[in-house]
């Protein structure tokens, strides 16, 4: 029997709609997807442990097992329905199992699965975490299969991240905005997810800082279009470059659409939690890389050099069937601007292989554009045709084996690329924040443009900003070795307050030996 103990927070019900605590209640989370989900799956643990929950690893010693889903991709169902049919075993030896789903598989189908899957108790959107502990209440109480996948769209909510002591790591992603207003013709986010809902810069601001307090180094700013961001309480100052064009192939008039606040929240994180150490964010839209967003990576120290920005085909055909709104040129525009601004800087993307229509031609384009940017991380997909998307109306014409030929050849050209830009890595100096221990005792960390690092060291690296001299480079990553006469010290891995421009490669405080 599940038993919910009482939660003293402000978003959820007060603590006497409870049962009074008998046992502490076991759950288990699993999540399928992008970091969004993962970011998700966070929120939705701090729910359950602030109601009494602890965390098992196992299904089989859970009261409750949540399945976090994920339906960008084809095959969610069949992975879905797999997971439960697995954890429905364990109902059946032990009927008191609850199980949940949430996530946008369930936003999406969730009556149609709920049917199809008796198993399921519960269903809910990823807009409706918060009401988990009335849910589970209700299933307590003995409910039908509850189904709740609301978008809240009148008063978008925002979880807090709860910073709690010892789950806290060296980095943190912290959600801007949720949905997405573009209608790329093959994605399923603007219906899974709903349209574009803005948290305010103030409470953005206010979980940094509490992150950062906590032991935080390093926050990646989450959203669909994380650049088109803007502050819904019109609290930010105009950020320098706003409206300007400097870009050849974009006409004035949509280079202000294009604009956004994004570039001015950058700007009051850096100056407001000057002791956060790194700034990343993910994904921008290419048509929201301003002027104003190029000044600010060129203005902030803190802000990673290194950018995934996903360009999804390098023909202008495929790009406009796709309903991106950018041409190859104006990409590439972009890069060459940010590269300019902020030597060194590298970028990673998505690509998707045979979209409808996709000739060998248009698929040679995209060859011919990995080529010019050199990307220095790559995510490949095939195209898949997603429930309700514009794009179910176009022919899933480009036979399978070619998707999956086309896939290899283009993984082989950006495989050469980060190899390539690994190995011109070798025997410079670069500063990497520790993240975690490796299964040898290493440490693993990453540089500011992303690299994966491998090295040794003597004390606690979790947490530090170390300077290390590169080694060897593998396929997917570096191995480094701390730079002699680094010694690790209480208060090494903070750095001066807001430094300026020029000391932009500055590294943070070190202490010689
Ligand atoms: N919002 C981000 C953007 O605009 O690029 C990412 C959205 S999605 C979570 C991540 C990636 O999945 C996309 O960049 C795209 O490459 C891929 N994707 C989305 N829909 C797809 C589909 N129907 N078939 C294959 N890949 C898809
Ligand atoms: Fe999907 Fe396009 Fe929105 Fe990204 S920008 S979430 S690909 S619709």
């Amino acid at each position: 029997m599940l038993r919910a103990a009482a939660l003293d927070r402000a978003s959820l019900p007060a603590r006497r709609d409870f049962p009074q605590i008998v046992a502490m209640p076991a759950y288990t989370l699993v999540t399928f997807g992008c970091q969004m989900n993962q970011h998700d799956s966070d929120r939705i643990g701090e729910v359950l442990r602030g109601i009494g929950y602890t965390e098992v690893a196992e299904p089989a010693n859970a009261d409750l097992v949540l399945l976090n889903t994920c339906s960008i991709r084809e095959k969610a169902e069949q992975k879905l329905r797999s997971e439960v049919g697995r954890i429905g075993l364990l109902k059946r030896a032990k009927p008191s199992l609850v199980i949940g789903v949430a996530g946008c598989m369930a936003q999406q189908e969730g009556e149609r699965l709920a049917k199809r899957m008796p198993q399921i108790d519960f269903m809910l959107g990823p807009d409706n975490i918060a009401e988990l502990p009335s849910i589970l209440q209700q299933v307590e109480l003995g409910a039908p299969p509850r189904i709740r996948t609301v978008f809240d769209l009148d008063a978008p909510q925002f979880l807090n991240a709860q910073a709690e002591p010892g789950r806290v790591g060296a980095t943190a992603f912290v959600t801007i905005m949720k949905g997405c207003d573009e209608r790329c013709t093959y994605c399923v986010v603007p219906y899974t997810r709903g349209p574009e809902r803005y948290r305010p810069a103030r409470e953005i601001l206010a979980e940094v800082r509490r992150l950062v307090d906590a032991g935080v180094r390093e926050v990646t700013l989450l959203g669909q279009t994380v650049n088109s961001y803007r502050d819904p309480a019109g609290s930010l100052p105009v950020a320098p470059g706003t409206g300007e064009s400097h870009f050849k192939h974009t006409l004035r008039a949509v280079a202000l659409e294009d604009e956004s606040e994004f570039p001015a929240l950058l700007r009051a994180i850096c100056t407001e939690v000057p002791e956060l150490q790194r700034l990343r964010y993910t994904s921008p839209h290419p048509r929201h890389l301003t002027w104003s967003l190029i000044l600010a990576h060129r203005d902030l120290p803190a802000l990673a050099r290194h950018v995934h920005m996903p360009v999804q085909s390098g023909s202008d055909r495929v790009l406009k069937r796709m309903l991106r709104r950018y041409t190859v040129d104006e990409y590439v525009e972009r890069v060459t601007a940010l590269r300019s601004a902020v030597p060194g800087v590298t970028f990673s993307t998505d690509v998707i292989v045979g979209f409808p229509g996709e000739t060998h031609e248009d698929f040679a384009a995209t060859l011919a554009l990995a080529e010019r940017v050199k990307f220095t991380g790559f995510f490949g997909f095939t195209y898949s045709e997603r429930p309700n998307t514009p794009a179910l109306k176009l022919a899933d014409d480009v036979p399978e084996e070619e998707k999956s030929a086309r896939l290899s050849q283009i993984f082989e050209l950006t495989d050469r690329h980060r190899r390539e830009h690994l190995q011109s890595l070798v025997g410079t100096t670069e500063i990497v924040l520790g993240e975690r221990r490796g299964k040898n005792g290493d440490f693993m960390g990453r540089s500011e443009r992303n690299e994966i690092v491998h090295f040794a060291c003597a004390g606690d690296a979790i947490g530090q900003m170390l300077p290390v001299r590169i080694r060897e480079a593998y396929d997917n990553s570096l191995r480094a070795e701390v730079e002699p006469g680094f010694v690790l010290a209480p208060g090494a891995d903070r750095p001066s307050p807001a430094p300026g421009p020029s000391a932009r490669r500055a590294l943070p405080v070190v202490v010689g030996p």
